[in-house]
C-alpha cells in the first residue's frame, strides 16, 4: 500500500498529482488557482507567438504591450499533494495528472532489500575467516601468520560491507534528489 493515503474513515486513496497544464487550451480563467491550497500553478502572460513572457504578478502585466493572453503554468509541481481539485474545476480539461511513482520511503526499503542482511554477512565472514585461517596454517605452519592474515581479511571484508552500504544509501539519496528536481 505504498504511495497511498488513508482517509478519516480508514479507506485508502491514490493521489493524482498535477504535472502539466496544456497552454494551448488553457483560457486563464484562474479556477484551478483558486481551489489549489498549495500554490502549485500561477498565471503567466504569453505573446502572439505563444512565447511565455513572465508571471502575471501585478507589476508589469501588459509586458510592454506584448501580452496576448494569460495561461496557467505549473511552476511549483513539487508542492502538489495530489488532491485533484484543480482538474475537477477546469472547464477546458487542460490538466495532466499522474500517480505517484516511488516515494523516498519506497526507495529506502528497496535499498534495504538490495543490501546483504547483516546476519548473512556475518555467516559469510565467519566461513571465509575460518577457511582462510586453516588454509594459511596448513600452507605456512605458522599460527602467527594465520592470525595476522585472518585479522587483515576480517578488517577488509567489514570495510567492503560498510562501504557498499554507504554506496547504496548515497545512490538512493541521489535518485530521490533527481526526482525532486524533475518535479
Ligand atoms: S492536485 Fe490539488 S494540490 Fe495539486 S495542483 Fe491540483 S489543486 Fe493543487
Ligand atoms: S481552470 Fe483550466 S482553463 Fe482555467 S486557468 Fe486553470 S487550467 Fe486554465
Amino acid at each position: 500500500m505504498s504511495s497511498t493515503f488513508v482517509t478519516r474513515d480508514g479507506s485508502y486513496g491514490m493521489p493524482q498529482y498535477l504535472t502539466a497544464i496544456d497552454g494551448a487550451t488553457c483560457i486563464g480563467c484562474g479556477r484551478c488557482f483558486k481551489v489549489c491550497s498549495r500554490r502549485v500553478m500561477h498565471l503567466y502572460g504569453v505573446d502572439d507567438a505563444g512565447e511565455i513572457l513572465g508571471a502575471c504578478d501585478g507589476k508589469d502585466d501588459d509586458f510592454d504591450g506584448e501580452l496576448n493572453r494569460m495561461i496557467m503554468v505549473v511552476d511549483h509541481a513539487g508542492r502538489c499533494i495530489g488532491c485533484g481539485a484543480c482538474a475537477r474545476v477546469c472547464p477546458k480539461n487542460c490538466q495532466t495528472m499522474s500517480r505517484p511513482t516511488r516515494s523516498r520511503h519506497d526507495m529506502t526499503r528497496q535499498t534495504r532489500r538490495m543490501a546483504l542482511p547483516f546476519r548473512t554477512f556475518f555467516r559469510v565472514l565467519v566461513l571465509v575467516l575460518c577457511s582462510n585461517a586453516v588454509t594459511v596454517y596448513f600452507a605456512s605452519h605458522s599460527v602467527r601468520l594465520a592470525i595476522v592474515t585472518t585479522l587483515a581479511c576480517s578488517l577488509l571484508l567489514q570495510m567492503v560491507y560498510f562501504a557498499s552500504l554507504l554506496f547504496l544509501v548515497w545512490r538512493s539519496n541521489c535518485a530521490c534528489r533527481e526526482r525532486v528536481k524533475k518535479d
